[in-house]
Order: C-alpha cells, then structure tokens, then sequence
C-alpha cells in the first residue's frame, strides 16, 4: 500500500520553474514540490553568467531587440508570439526577482549592472549590447536560494529527495504522479488537480557535458512512455567553452567581458567567420567555428582544442583594436568571475589571469523537450490539443522561445517568465475543478513494477557500463556535426544498448538510498530520449542552430520551417508543426 497524498497543484522540480510556479501557485491554492534533490541542489544554482532583460541600465536598449536577437539566434524555428512574451516579461521578472531580495550586482549609481553576453545586440549598431543583469558568476544560485526561501515564506510543501517515477493519467487527463521516497524506497501517490513538469534537462546523453550528474530527462522521458510527444529534439546546443575533457562550464560571461578565443597559430580567429560580433557570435556558431579550426589544423598544438584568453593585458589590447574605450585589471576579472577562474585553477591547475584556457565545445541545454503553450499546459499533438491537468516550464519544456538554438541568458528569464505563468495557470485551473477519481490502491504498481525489476535483475550487463557507451557513441555521432550515416549508426547502437538494458547486474537490492536501481532507472530514460533525438536528427534534412548535416549543409525554410513532433509508441513517429511567424521573416543569419 502506498502512501497518499492529496495537493491542488503539485510542481515535479525545484529549479528555477519549479519555484517560480510553486510560488505563483502558492498564493492561491495548496501546493507541493517533489523534487529527486534537495532543492537547492537543482542545476539552476550553476547557472553562471546572467538573465537577460532590456533594462536599458547601462545603454540604450529595448524589448523588441531582445525578441528580434532570440528569433534570429534561434535560427528563425522560435514561435514568435511566444518570444514577445518572454523578452517583454523579462523586465517585470526581473524586477520581481530583485523586490524578492535576489543580490544582483549594481552600477555605481545603484541600478542593477548587466553586461554583455553571444548574440545580445543594439539592432541599429549591430554592436553587443549590455542586456545580462548578473550577481558574479553565481547568478542562478542566486536565483534558486531567492525563490526557494519565497516559497519556504510562502508555506508551499516540500517533499525532498522524492524521485518521480510515472504520472496517473486517466485518458486525456493529468491526475497527479507516483515518487519513490529514496531514503526508505516506498512509493507515495501525488493526487493533484494541477501538475508540472519541471525537471530539468538530459545532458547526460554526452560524455562531454556541462550538465550535472542528475540532468537525465525523466520528466520528457515518462511522457514519452505514456504515449505522449516531444518537441524538437533534434536541437540540442553544444557551447562552445568547455573546459578541456571536462566538459565543466566556463560561462559566456569571460567573453562578455571581453575574452576571446585563440588558435594554435595565435590568432583571434572569430574574426575571420563573424567580423562583426565576433567572439560574440550565438553558441551554435562559436562551437562550429572551433571545430572547424580544429579540423584544418589550427588547434593548440594541432589538437582538438583551442584557447579561451582571458588575461587582463590580452583583453585591453582587443578592447583597444574594437574601438572599445573600456579598460580592466585582474581585480576586476576576480570580482566579475570568481567561479570561473576559480575553477580554471582547480580543475585544470591553470590561472586564467596568466594563462590562457584550454576549451572545447559541451553538451549543455536542450532546446527541445515537452510542447507546451503559452500558458506552460502540455500538447497532445501538433494540432494543439491540450492534456488537461498538465503543464510544464524550464528546461523540461519546449514553448518554444529558443527554436534551433538557445542565446545565453535566456534560460534563466526562460523559467521565471513561463514557471510563473504556469503557477497562475494552475492555480486558476485548480481553484475551478475538483479532484479526479483515481484508484489509489493501483496507479503505484507500474512504478513499483518498473523499480523492482531493475532492483531484482539477475543478467550481466553494469548499467555504468551502457551509459558510458551511449554517451561516448552520442559525442561521436549526434554531436556538433551529423550525418544521416552516422545517425542511423547511432539508432542501432541505441536499439542494441536497449535490449542490454533488460537484463542488468545490479549489486544493491536493498530499499533505502538505492542509488544502484534510482541510477539504472534514469539510464532508461537517457537511452529512450536519446533514440528520439538520433530519430528526429535523422529526419531533418537541414542544418539550423544547434542541429548541422554534413550532407544537408543548408536551412531549408521551404521544408523545415517548422518543428518535429515525435512520439515513441511502439516505433518512433514524427509530424511536423508550423512555426508560428509574426513580425520576422526569416533571413540568413549573419553577425
Ligand atoms: C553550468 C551551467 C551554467 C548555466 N548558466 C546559465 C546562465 O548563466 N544563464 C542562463 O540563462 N542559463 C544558464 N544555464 C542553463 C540553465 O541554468 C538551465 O537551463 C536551467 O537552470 C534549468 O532550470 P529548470 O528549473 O528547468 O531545471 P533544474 O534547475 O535543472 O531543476 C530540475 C529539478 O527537477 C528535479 N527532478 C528531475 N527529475 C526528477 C524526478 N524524476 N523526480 C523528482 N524531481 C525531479 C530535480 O531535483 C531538480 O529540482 C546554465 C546551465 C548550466 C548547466
């Protein structure tokens, strides 16, 4: 017999979306968080560089800039009407953050200080604009101990350390999920009126990877199994400054502020592929760039990496070759990115403030995961029915603001804008219905099911050992670049480690702190979205934003100027979804 519970609205994840819709859902109805990691823990506190907004604070900057920057930085796949409302709430949300006591950086004269960050632009000037507000380099963590005390303030409840393992759905209709409680491993049923998702990214597939150990797509992943679709998986961006073979992420900020990249031969060699943004340019492209200076030989030492500089003196003489009057010292570089340099130091034992940096390109976020609307509930189908009950923001989701290609930043704005209009959302859907009837003496037993016949699997194959195969099969073969050989390698190494899978070794066959069968199970998951992101890699013949064919080497708008809807019932199927265009239309992008 499981434990029960009973909540209005019920949040999966406490990242930033979670919390900011737990908090907007908090004001009017009883809520709940699960979360697999104490909430602080989410990945949102490694967020480093900033979250945009066009405060203007420090130049002149606007809104509709910000939406034109996203849509073009996304390769022109953002539905547009969705992108308005993320760069216009962003000045509110922002605000927001800083009324609820978030510690931003200030200017001299006391306004919140922003700086500059890829694709962020003054579209009359084409020059980078200052759009990033920023606390250091730990602005997420910020952000995530901000909204986590609101909501502690705000008495929403909190099941810590509780694992989602499926969702109760009774036809079209989202009744809350079953968790596993990892410190006793007993099932407990969520029964809610209102449920999100916002469990966060799977960078996990890549061996190369910012992405913390836990960022393995359960939440698409269980929609998946039930039947319902994702959204543009294909587009996962891989940025540019890794730290060599660590994959650990040195944020955009170093080049905000005025860093660069160098080639084995010395050169600043961004200045060649984008002249104007240069070392500014969108992710996707940077990341190219470096791979293709690597594959005519200019990596350091004819590697495959080059440098990111950032030495004060370096750093002065491009200001002063840009025409750019500001000058920095060391200090300066300290107080804006102490994590950064700090880990360059421990990680790599180099000092960033004499030495240059080893980098390379890493899996970092997804651009795709479950379809959503503008009010963060969950599609059906690519017609736009809706699943009653569901919703989901962050990561997990796809609304689509960041189309084939996110810009730096605008995650952070991502979840506070949408998980809040998800948190209203609920809310009003919640204070308006009543509890569904479910069995609860028989939603949990899939998930016990599914749990115990990993925990008493008898077969040969260490889950450790799949994962490091499919992780270092997905670098190699739906990486940077892709080809329609390779992914079709891909699909069948995947069905392979598939059917290995079944028949796992696992040590532990206990119930408390489980992590051999927790981990094992999000291995499932990884391999299940990896299948549908191979799949849809393979059927998009084009390269847009972070997605590049070798033997499709153009955007072609006539076909692909819409996003894949894909499901995985039984065998993979894909459809397509229009764009939705309003005031942009596409051009070839340039900067
Ligand atoms: C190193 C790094 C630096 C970044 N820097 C920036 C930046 O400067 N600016 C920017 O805009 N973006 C940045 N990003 C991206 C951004 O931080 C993330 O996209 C964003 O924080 C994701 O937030 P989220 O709320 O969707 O999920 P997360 O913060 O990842 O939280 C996911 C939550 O879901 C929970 N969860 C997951 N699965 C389950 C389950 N099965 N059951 C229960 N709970 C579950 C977890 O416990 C967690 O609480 C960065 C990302 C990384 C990795």
């Amino acid at each position: 017999m499981a434990h029960y519970h009973q909540f209005d609205a019920l949040v999966v994840g406490a990242g930033g979306a979670g919390l900011m819709a737990a908090l907007y859902a908090s004001k009017s109805v009883k809520t709940a968080v699960i979360s697999k990691l104490y909430p602080t823990r989410s990945h949102t506190g490694a967020a480093q560089g900033g979250i945009s907004a066009a405060l203007g604070n420090i130049e002149q900057d606007k809104w509709e800039w910000h939406a034109y920057d996203t849509i073009k930085g996304g390769d022109f796949l953002c539905d547009q009407d969705a992108v308005d409302i993320l760069c216009k709430d962003a000045i509110d949300a922002v605000i927001d953050l800083e009324h609820m006591g978030l510690p931003f950086d200030r200017t001299p004269d006391g306004k919140i200080s922003q700086r500059r960050f890829g694709g962020h632009t003054n579209n009359e000037t084409k020059q980078a604009v200052q759009r990033a507000c920023h606390a250091a380099d730990r602005t997420g963590h910020m952000i995530l101990q901000t909204l986590y005390q609101n909501c502690i303030k705000n008495d929403v409840k909190f099941f810590d350390e509780f694992q989602m393992i499926d969702i109760i759905m009774d036809g079209n209709k989202c009744n809350g999920i079953v968790a596993v409680e990892l410190s006793t491993g007993e099932t407990h049923v969520f029964h809610s009126k209102a449920t999100m998702l916002a469990t966060g990214g799977f960078g996990k597939m890549w061996k190369i990877t910012s992405n913390a150990h836990s960022l393995t797509g359960d939440g698409p992943a269980i929609l998946l199994r039930r039947n319902l679709p994702l959204e543009d998986m294909e587009f996962y961006q891989f940025h540019p400054t890794g730290v060599y073979r660590m994959g650990i992420l040195l944020s955009e900020a170093a080049r905000g502020e005025g860093a660069v990249f160098i080639n084995g031969k010395g050169e600043r060699f961004m200045e060649h592929y984008m002249p104007t943004l240069k070392d500014l340019a969108p992710r996707d492209i940077c990341s190219r760039c470096i791979y293709q200076e690597v594959q005519s030989g200019r990596g350091i030492d004819g590697k495959d990496f080059v440098y990111l500089d950032f030495r004060p003196e370096h750093i002065n003489k491009w200001f002063e070759a840009d025409g750019n009057p500001k000058r920095i010292d060391a200090h300066y570089l300290e107080t804006r990115l102490p994590d950064i340099i700090e880990f360059a130091r421990v990680y790599l034992g180099v000092d960033p403030i004499t030495d240059p940096v080893p980098i390379q390109p890493t899996a970092h976020y997804a651009m795709g995961g479950i379809p959503t609307n503008n009010n963060a509930q969950v599609l059906a189908d690519e017609s736009g029915n809706l699943v009653e009950g569901l919703y989901s923001a962050g990561e997990a989701a796809c609304v689509s603001v960041h189309g084939a290609n996110r810009l730096g930043t605008n995650s952070l704005v991502d979840l506070v804008v949408f998980g809040k209009r998800g948190g209203i959302a609920m809310a009003e859907y919640a204070k308006n219905a009543s509890f569904h009837p479910i069995n609860k003496e028989t939603v949990h037993q899939y998930s016990e099911d599914s749990l115990n016949a990993i925990r008493n699997s008898k077969g040969t194959e260490r889950p450790a050992a799949i994962r490091k195969e499919l992780q270092v099969m997905m670098d190699e073969k739906v990486g940077v670049y892709r080809t329609g050989a390779g992914l079709r390698q891909a699909l069948e190494i995947i069905t392979d480690l598939q059917a290995r899978f079944k028949n796992l070794k696992i040590d532990d066959r206990g119930m408390k702190w489980n992590t051999d069968v927790s981990e094992a199970w999000e291995l499932g998951c990884l391999l299940d979205l990896a299948e549908v992101t191979a799949a849809a890699a393979l059927w998009r013949e084009e390269s847009r934003g972070g997605h590049y064919r070798e033997d499709f080497p153009n955007r072609d708008d006539k076909k692909f100027l819409n996003h894949s809807i894909v499901w995985k019932n039984g065998k993979i199927e894909i459809k397509m979804k229009p764009v939705r265009i309003t005031r942009h239309q596409p051009v070839e992008r340039k900067y």
